[in-house]
């Protein structure tokens, strides 16, 4: 946008300010008012402008942090003169272009940025909007500001939405003064929509739906761009935190996040497969919580349908979940009869511990029962330290552990048996505890990092489970049930953490590395999984939403590469349906099939829009280039507002929130070279500085792989 026109200077003048007053002060006052006026029209280009008002008012230099901690010391009296100018040259363009430039330029500052707020500063940018050279000085500076704001002043800046939508809706193919309205509209609304507290009122007076179209229209205009796209997206994020329903609401939009999802950007993608994740949570139903053993012992003897049978056999029956359950429920009947017989207690924590790492449903609560003379069971006692049965695992440990010569195996049983006693109590956090003590026995037991993954806290549950991944001593159902547990604690995590993050923060790229995690720990499931482990539906619907997070620029228009998860979750649902158990529309279930319903049509309707959002994050992944829709060279405006010299080594922010392009390799960072843990919080290997490790038990473990690498790095 070009400067103001350059005035003939000998035209005739308007009297402005006070000039009718007879007080002698202020006609001198007046009389340099005008001059004043004068000489402003005579500066051509924002820039200049900027830059004479600034030595006009003899200003420090705004570009510096120094300079605005003079501005600081001298607030009152720059304001009153800053003020003074704006207020008594109504409607003189350059002149109140150029103040409310100077102020959004305080505005990096937190401390004059309130200030200047408090003063009115948001009222006093708006009537710029409305002239025609102020137009997208007004729209640059409100969106410096709300770059640089917080919730409160976001807030207010939010109630002149319907002016921003009114600019967008005049100039419909104007690229910057879209993209500069999105991109407040994203963050003043996008804060309000999405605060901790809700304020019902507010959002309602904010009518969501109706931003939400406008948006989601100049987000589908061929002239978007990346800055106005990724706002675009950042907003409808915001908004599945309290109305998600306005997004349902909404066919172009979510169609428009289905299509997104085959875009050429893992930050896009990642946006697209969240939002349809928290727009699918009301009306979901929870995961099966309680589960009966007994039903599956009763479906084995009901038998299973020929090609169910058939589908158990290739994997190996022997080795599937329900044939498990079953013999292991008769042999732990089979021990506990021995008991009985023989007293002994060693013998029996031997056979129990390797029941409990055999199987979920391992050992029961049962007793020892004769009936009575009119037929009825009752307990008896036949002489054993104890009358339940389960009661019999921590004196078996006891055994274990006291018995003459007692090895680190006889040891590891003991353990187990005691963390299984715990379990079966729903005694979870003695049962962690008791596991984390006997990690630092023995950190090779796989059935210890199982114990603590199934703590309430999804992070350490991660953690211990992706460790307990690399142990030694583990078996099959133990590995599976821990890959489960670390796909839907990541997959969570990265959800929760994706949508509050903001794309290009640290925690932005935890997320996609919590995603990236999760999706690995699905494709090894599959492979070990048995088709009827009790998890296979939970994880297949987590790997076809993560894979389109992921891998989604890479899948054909008929997804035909999710064609065998889609057949084990089908195999799986078959077995479910014979067991019993109903099939839960559980949210990640709803997400994966609206996903995959909306998918052809959003290919087909935004093929143009896909071809355009891969184009631009392609040119943004190879910056560093000018991606602002700068329509006139000499207007440079928005470079000086974005320009700072911090000389105190404090980090900016970039006020146009242009996002460095998240790939494999940055997300990288944030996994663990050892055990593949993702997180923000890893230490560097002192060698290279390129490893990455959750703590010294990682990486003594990696050492041996590493050191090769570790020493050929050039550091
Ligand atoms: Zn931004
Ligand atoms: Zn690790
Ligand atoms: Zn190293």
């Amino acid at each position: 946008m070009p400067g103001p026109r350059n005035r003939t200077k000998n035209r005739p003048r308007n009297h402005t300010g006070n000039g009718s007053a007879s007080n002698l002060s202020v006609v001198s006052q007046s009389a340099s008012t005008e001059a004043f006026a004068n000489e402003v029209d005579d500066v051509n280009g924002w820039t200049e402008i900027v830059k004479f008002l600034c030595e006009y008012f003899r200003l420090p230099d705004l570009n510096r942090r120094s300079g605005l901690k003079r501005i600081h010391a001298n607030f009152s009296e720059i304001y009153r003169k800053l003020n003074n100018a704006y207020t008594s040259h109504a409607g003189k363009e350059k002149i109140m272009g150029g103040i409310v430039a100077i102020w959004a330029k305080m505005c990096v500052d937190a401390v004059l940025r309130n200030r200047l707020v408090r003063e009115g500063l948001i009222e006093k940018i708006m009537p710029l909007m409305d002239m025609r050279s102020t137009r997208v000085v007004g729209l640059e500076t409100l969106a410096t500001v709300t770059h640089h704001s917080g919730l409160e002043v976001h807030i207010d800046i939010a109630k002149h939405t319907p002016t921003l939508l009114r600019l967008m809706e005049e100039f419909p193919d104007n690229a910057r003064i879209n993209e500069l309205a999105v991109s407040t509209i994203s963050h003043a609304v996008g804060s309000a929509i999405s605060a901790d507290v809700y304020n019902r009122a507010l959002v309602q007076s904010l009518d969501v739906p109706n931003v939400l179209r406008q948006v989601t229209n100049a987000m589908r205009k061929p002239t978007a761009s990346v800055m106005l796209v990724e706002h675009g997206m950042s907003l409808v994020t915001a908004a599945t935190r309290h109305v998600p329903e306005d997004i349902k609401a909404l066919p172009p939009l979510v169609s428009l996040m289905a299509a997104s999802l085959r875009v050429n950007d893992m930050s896009a993608r990642c946006s697209a497969v969240v939002t349809f994740i928290r727009i699918n949570h009301n009306g979901s139903e929870e995961e099966n919580r309680h589960f009966d053993p007994q039903m599956l012992i009763k479906a084995v003897e009901r038998r299973f349908p020929g090609h169910l049978v058939d589908v158990m056999c290739d994997y190996g029956a022997t080795q599937c979940e329900t044939w498990l359950l079953a013999k292991t429920a008769g042999e732990y009947q089979k021990a506990m009869m021995k008991v009985a017989q023989d007293r002994d207690l060693h013998a029996l924590g031997n056979t129990l511990a390797e029941l409990i790492v055999r199987t979920e449903f391992s050992v029961s609560d049962g007793g020892f029962q004769a009936y009575d003379d009119r037929g009825r069971p009752e307990m008896i006692d036949v002489g054993l330290p104890f009358k339940m049965w389960l009661d019999a695992l921590p004196l078996c440990a006891k055994a274990l552990r006291n018995a003459r010569g007692a090895t680190s195996l006889d040891l590891d049983k003991a353990d187990i048996l005691d963390i299984k006693f715990f379990i079966i109590r729903s005694r979870i956090p003695e049962a962690i505890a008791h596991a984390e003590k006997a990690i630092k026995r023995n950190p090779h037991v796989a059935y210890f990092y199982y114990a603590i993954g199934l703590g309430a806290n999804q992070a350490q549950a991660l953690r211990a489970v992706k460790k307990g991944l690399k142990a030694k001593q583990t078996t099959p159902f133990v590995k599976y049930y821990m890959l489960w547990r670390a796909i839907v604690s990541a997959g969570n995590m990265g959800v929760t953490g994706l949508a509050m993050a903001k794309a290009g923060d640290q925690e932005y790229s935890e997320g996609v590395a919590f995603l990236m995690s999760a999706l690995d720990d699905a494709e090894e499931f599959f492979k070990i999984a048995p088709p009827d482990a009790r998890h296979m539906s939970v994880v297949v619907n987590w790997y076809i939403v993560l894979t389109f997070a992921i891998r989604g620029h890479e899948l054909s228009e008929d997804l035909r590469e999710l064609e065998p998860a889609l057949k084990r979750l089908d195999i799986s649902r078959q077995i479910t349906e014979h067991i019993g158990f109903p099939y839960k529309k559980t949210q990640m279930r709803l997400s994966r099939e609206m996903m995959m319903r909306m998918w052809p049509k959003a290919l087909k309707d935004y093929a143009s829009t896909i071809t355009h959002y891969s184009k631009l994050y392609e040119e943004a992944a190879h910056g560093p280039k000018e991606e602002r829709s700068v329509t006139n060279a000499e207007d440079n405006l928005a470079a000086w507002l974005d320009d700072l010299h911090l000389e105190d080594g404090e980090e900016g922010r970039d006020m146009h929130c242009v996002h460095p392009r998240i790939n494999s390799n940055s997300v990288e960072l944030y996994r663990c070279s050892y055990c593949r843990n993702p997180s923000a919080a890893l230490k560097k290997c002192s060698g290279c500085a390129k490893a990455r490790y959750c703590d010294g038990v990682c990486q003594k473990s990696h050492w041996s792989d590493h050191k090769a690498t570790c020493k050929t790095t050039d550091s």
